[in-house]
């Protein structure tokens, strides 16, 4: 419960305008988190980019706490991740979600196969299937192999109470990892798991 790898910030307009990077840190050292990672949202065509950084690598000079820079980036309809592509290398922590609406499994699965296929993605943000569709045992599997075999992190993420309890037990059995995420938007969303306990609790008691 020492983590939180899903923070946003107030360099978009969706999150509190005190929800700044320096704010942010102070949270956490108040929380005695030990790693933080910073991930607003990002757009291929953001400008704030490299502004946003620089104030999270000077600000991480200023604490113990671990901090990750990177983003959060949508998913595109064509498997594509919606990030500059300098920021799409092995120095930046990327989760890739879905921000939209497919209505269709098939390319739903085939977009999610091509995020979790890409080397540039650390985690999958908020998995669910939408819904207006569910996944079979065989399909949850198969994405579970493949997030296990391309290293892959799936998030337990609290904002959204995801991933359900039917993906997560078939993950734990293929030894996905996982990690925390708030998907903080405000101060006091950071490093608060109170809705997803059970989702904790579950992964925890099925352990090794
Ligand atoms: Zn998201
Ligand atoms: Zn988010």
């Amino acid at each position: 419960m020492k983590e939180d790898y899903h923070i946003h910030c107030n360099y978009n307009d969706h999150s509190s305008s005190d929800l700044s990077v320096d704010n942010i840190i102070k949270k956490a050292e108040n929380l005695d988190l030990q790693t933080i990672a910073i991930t607003e949202h990002v757009r291929n065509n953001s400008e704030w980019t490299e502004k946003y950084l620089q104030e999270i690598k000077t600000l991480a000079h200023t604490t113990s706490i671990n901090i990750l820079n990177g983003f959060e980036a949508k998913i595109l309809p064509d498997g594509e991740i919606d990030c500059p592509r300098i920021y799409l290398n092995k120095e930046f922590f990327i989760i890739a979600s879905f921000h939209t609406k497919y209505h269709a499994k098939e390319n739903w699965l085939n977009d999610l196969l091509k995020a979790i296929r890409n080397e540039n993605v650390n985690v999958i943000g908020h998995l669910a299937p939408e819904p207006e569709f569910s996944l079979n045992f065989e399909e949850i599997k198969k994405l579970g192999e493949e997030i296990s075999s391309n290293n892959k992190i799936i998030e337990l993420n609290a904002k959204y109470m995801r991933p359900p309890l039917e993906l997560l037990e078939i993950f734990k059995d293929l030894d996905v990892k996982f990690h925390l995420g708030s998907d903080a938007h405000k101060i006091n969303d950071i490093g608060n798991y109170d809705r997803i306990m059970h989702l904790i609790n579950f992964i925890e008691q099925t352990g090794e």
